[in-house]
């Protein structure tokens, strides 16, 4: 146990975001420094449980209790290799992750939690600066073929680990980049590329082949796919959107978050200096309050906007945990992200219990304004309340509410997978869809969720493949596919 009373003489601390109006002029990261010191006090208040309730909370079973003590004791070495014996990637988790860890913490009960998120970042950042994460390529090839396809967090962590059991992996991706929505869904302001960037090179010295602009199903059939190798992971995300079918959705400047978000990414690739979409100097409209449209929001007002108003259909969240989500659930409450942060300094509004019934658009075929309503909670089918209805002004919406499944057209109706009744792919506890020898993780199975997740199943599914290729497999197997967080 790091120090028997850091949870009574320290209290929860996080580093400071740079100040709204300095970041919002620039893409990068929103975070100063933390300090080794303060963040080693941090490590201590970890009460090192008997029933260490963080393990449950954390899809990849991070040893957290060991690595708090670790980075207490300054042995920050020993530290990133337990952090890397669970989690491929924890400078993806570190900056992206909700922390249902942290929703689980025992502390949570009547304190604040330990920060484990930021221990995590700090760990792994520190282990880059120092050197201490290298290529750990294979000491014996097996000579087994392995395709994945998709290079979001499932594909490379299930690359990572197949390329280090010894198969030949290589990771097809039909964008131009590799990383799926690290790359082009999550903008800079949350996590600089350049991390994804040194993670790839690590992969390519280990011997993971990407092959990008290869769309599978189109510019190879599955077939082809299935006879140049041993097994294939589909790991293609869940990429088709909800839309508004509402009048007007035709308009020009009503489009998709994940037809907006990527163009800016573009930008900060050095693609193009003025992406097709922008908000400079509109007045915007981001339709859905989760994360997409947090991004959109900090992303539209980088780009210079008028305005930003966010809307979302159900009621506000609580403050704090309400009876019916008692800890260690992850609760469903208001969040203030940076964006948020951003949009309150900017002026903007959050409106919760709003619907959109029509785009209105000017003589040229430009949405000019949004038609809202207010609206009862889903308990009244979200019934309009009348005379609420009033008109917004935007000449550009984006629509961040939520995915449906993965894209069946193409690949997965070649392959003829089933699917569940969400449209998921099926797969059995090592991740062995309905075809042999091909295997599925992260949002392709389990439709829309979170990196961790992804990662989790990219490595439980890398388990599969290795033991359907082996006969056996020495990969650890962190999760079953039915598992869900605790809820
Ligand atoms: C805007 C946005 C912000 C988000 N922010 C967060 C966050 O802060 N924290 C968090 O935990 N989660 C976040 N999420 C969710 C998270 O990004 C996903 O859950 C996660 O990326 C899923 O990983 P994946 O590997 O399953 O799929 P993806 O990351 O979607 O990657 C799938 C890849 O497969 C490729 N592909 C698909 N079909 C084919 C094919 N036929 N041939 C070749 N390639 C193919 C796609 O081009 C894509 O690159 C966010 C999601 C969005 C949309
Ligand atoms: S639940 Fe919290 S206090 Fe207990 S071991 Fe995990 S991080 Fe430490």
């Amino acid at each position: 146990m790091a120090d028997p009373k850091g949870f009574l003489t320290v209290g929860r601390e996080l580093p400071q975001r740079r100040p709204v109006d300095v970041r919002i002029k620039s893409w990068t990261e929103v975070y100063e420094n933390f300090g080794t010191d303060r963040l080693e006090k941090q490590a201590s208040r970890c009460m090192d449980c008997g029933i260490p309730f963080c393990h449950q909370g954390c899809p990849l079973g991070n040893l957290i209790p060991e690595w708090n003590d670790l980075v207490y004791r300054k042995d920050w070495q020993e530290a990133i290799e337990r952090l890397h014996a669970t989690n491929n990637f924890p400078e993806f988790t570190g900056r992206l992750c909700p922390a249902p860890c942290e929703s689980a913490c025992v502390l949570g009960i009547n304190q604040d939690p330990v920060a484990i998120k930021r221990v995590e970042v700090e760990i792994i950042d520190r282990a880059w600066a120092e050197g201490w994460v290298h290529p750990r390529p294979p000491a014996v090839k097996t000579g087994k073929r392995v395709a994945v396809v998709g290079s979001g967090p499932a594909g490379l962590a299930a690359a990572q680990q197949l390329t280090r059991a010894g198969h030949d992996v290589k990771v097809y991706e039909r964008a131009d980049r590799v990383g799926g929505l690290l790359r082009y869904g999550i903008p800079e302001f949350k996590m600089e590329k350049r991390h994804l960037d040194r993670r790839i090179a690590q992969m390519r010295a280990e011997g993971t082949d990407f092959k990008t602009s290869v769309n599978v199903g189109v510019d190879i059939t599955a077939d082809e796919l299935r006879a140049g190798h041993d097994a294939v992971v589909l790991a293609g995300g869940a990429t088709v959107w909800r839309d508004l079918p509402i009048p007007g959705r035709e308009l020009r400047g009503v489009h998709q978050a994940m037809e907006y978000l990527p163009l800016a990414n573009k930008v900060q690739e050095g693609d193009t200096d003025t992406p097709a979409i922008t908000a400079a100097g509109k007045h915007v409209v981001v339709i859905g309050g989760g994360d997409t449209g947090a991004d959109c929001i900090g992303t539209a007002l980088r780009q210079g906007a008028a305005s930003v108003t966010q809307l979302e259909i159900m009621p506000r969240p609580p403050q704090a945990r309400p009876d019916t989500q008692p800890w260690p659930t992850y609760p469903m409450l208001f969040k203030m992200e940076s964006a948020h942060e951003e949009l309150a300094d900017a002026g903007g509004d959050r409106l919760y219990a709003v619907n959109t019934v029509e785009f209105l658009g000017d003589d040229d075929g430009n949405v000019r304004a949004l038609k809202i309503v207010e609206v009862g909670g889903p308990e009244t089918g979200f019934k309009p309340v009348e005379g609420t209805e009033r008109e917004l002004p935007a000449q550009l919406v984006t629509l961040a509410m939520g995915f449906l499944g993965p894209q069946k057209d193409g690949l997965l109706d070649q392959l003829g997978v089933e699917l569940d009744q969400r449209g998921n792919v099926v797969r059995d506890r090592e991740y062995h869809t309905t075809v042999p020898g091909v295997f599925a993780a992260g949002d392709m199975g389990r439709g829309q969720s979170l990196i961790v997740w992804a990662i989790a199943e990219g490595r439980a599914a890398a388990h599969g493949v290795d033991s359907y290729l082996a006969g056996h497999s020495a990969l650890p197997y962190p999760i079953p596919p039915t598992a869900r967080p605790i809820a």
